[in-house]
């Protein structure tokens, strides 16, 4: 799991699940490379239900153990999206450990929701009726339609790595994440930057008003342990500002 931090709030307001196989002899594989092969095969769905059901189990744990994370994200491929069942399959991992929908992400990529534009969007739409929040991942780097885009139900755009990388150094990422967070501010969205690393990167993302970064600079993809530790900390920094400001005030 990845810490998301708020930069309005200065809480973590939610994680995401990044999934790791732990391979006996090949050690940690990346879902760069085996994600694509279970798309290929068809155990995606599969992989996929297991990965939802794992995190929700979580976000239960942290609930019961009063961690303050206010949704857990999970990225779901373009297959997942077109398979019929997979509604049912997020509705019964959110009962099974009684969350609610607004417990949850669905984290899809740009260009995912352009594989199979008309049932991806039937199938989103279903999911965002019944209070699952939506974000759109990679933000910036698909062959996406801007009026295809205002159909899908998403409440989050996030801003892809690839403009974060040199936003300090480069005018035109600048440039962009500009012109995406005013797109998002438009049309009512929510903003995050993914791939922060660095404090200068944060300052900068602050002060031109993106609301939300995920990044090493907050935490690597940690066990779950490690992420209620994070949480704290960023709790307990956050209610010694309330307090300082208060008799400041
Ligand atoms: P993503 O959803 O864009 O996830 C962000 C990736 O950037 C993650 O790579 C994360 O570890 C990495 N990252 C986060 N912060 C930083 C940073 O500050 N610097 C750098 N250099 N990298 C950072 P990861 O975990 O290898 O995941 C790669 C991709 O695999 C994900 O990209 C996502 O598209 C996919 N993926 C991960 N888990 C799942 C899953 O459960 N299901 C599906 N379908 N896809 C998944
Ligand atoms: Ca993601
Ligand atoms: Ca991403």
């Amino acid at each position: 799991y990845q810490p998301k931090l708020d930069l309005g709030t200065g809480s973590i307001s939610g994680v995401e699940a990044l999934l790791r196989w732990n391979h006996p002899v090949h050690g940690a594989i990346s879902p760069d490379q085996f994600v694509p092969l279970a798309e290929k095969t068809g155990m995606i769905s599969e992989i996929g239900a297991w990965t939802l059901n794992k995190a929700c189990r979580q976000m239960q744990q942290w609930r019961s153990d009063s961690v303050a994370i206010e949704s857990v994200a999970v990225n779901v491929s373009a297959f997942q999206l077109t398979s019929p069942c997979f509604f049912d399959t997020v509705r019964d991992a959110l009962d099974r450990y009684d969350l609610e929908p607004s417990d949850l992400m669905l984290e899809i990529t740009e260009s995912a929701a352009m594989r199979n534009p008309e049932l991806t969007l039937v199938m989103l739409r279903k999911l965002a009726s019944l209070g699952v929040a939506i974000s759109l991942d990679d933000f910036g780097v698909g062959h996406s339609s801007l009026a295809h885009l205002k159909q899908l139900p998403v409440c989050e755009l996030k801003i892809d790595r690839g403009f974060i990388r040199d936003i300090e150094n480069d005018p035109e990422d600048i440039a962009i994440v500009l012109a995406i967070i005013a797109l998002a501010r438009a049309t009512n969205l929510k903003v995050v930057a993914e791939g922060v690393e660095t404090a200068g990167q944060q300052a900068l993302l602050a002060e031109i008003g993106c609301e939300a970064i995920q990044g090493y600079l907050i935490g690597r993809p940690s066990p779950p342990d490690d992420i209620a530790a994070i949480a704290s900390s960023y709790e307990a920094k956050r209610k010694n500002f309330e307090v300082s400001f208060t008799r400041d005030e």
